[in-house]
């Protein structure tokens, strides 16, 4: 795990306990987490670093990449996806994506069938910190699995 991965996690008082990895722009981390951390909100900006220019790239994406089973939906719907030959993952070439970029991320998103279909494909709307896509809430948090 990088320091700053390290730094990301203390920050929460994340400690001790339950596995989760989540890859990030700059983090792939390991979340051990007790019943009063699982209390916690975590928005989507809490998640990462700066990333570029929010004009730029108004979007990003927050990926479960732990719960992936290689079934390739993503990388049939968006170039920005591809199976890492070496995992048998997916993996985006860009976290942060521009409004051009969007859609075919989202389609990504939505046909990712991982955890019974709700998807671990988060595309998270910089300007507002809502989640896009797949949202199975309909509200528009993140429906990361901490
Ligand atoms: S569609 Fe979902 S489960 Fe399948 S490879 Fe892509 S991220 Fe992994």
């Amino acid at each position: 795990m990088t320091s700053l991965g390290w730094e990301w996690l203390s920050q929460f008082g994340l400690a001790d306990r339950q596995r989760k990895i989540i890859t990030e722009p700059t983090i792939i981390g390991l979340l051990i987490m007790s019943e009063q951390d699982r209390e916690t909100v975590i928005e989507p900006s809490d998640v990462g670093g700066e990333g570029p220019p929010v004009e730029e790239k108004p979007y990003k994406i927050i990926y479960e990449a732990n719960l992936c089973f290689g079934a390739g939906r993503c990388a049939e719907a968006s170039d920005n996806w591809e199976l890492d030959i070496s995992t048998g993952l997916a993996k985006p070439q860009s976290y942060y994506i521009s409004t051009d970029e969007l859609d075919e991320n989202i389609r990504a998103a939505e046909l990712c069938p991982a955890k019974k279909g709700d998807g671990i494909i988060h595309i998270i709307d910089r300007r507002t910190d809502e989640e896009l896509a797949p949202d199975p809430h309909g509200d528009g948090t993140l429906s990361v699995e901490w």
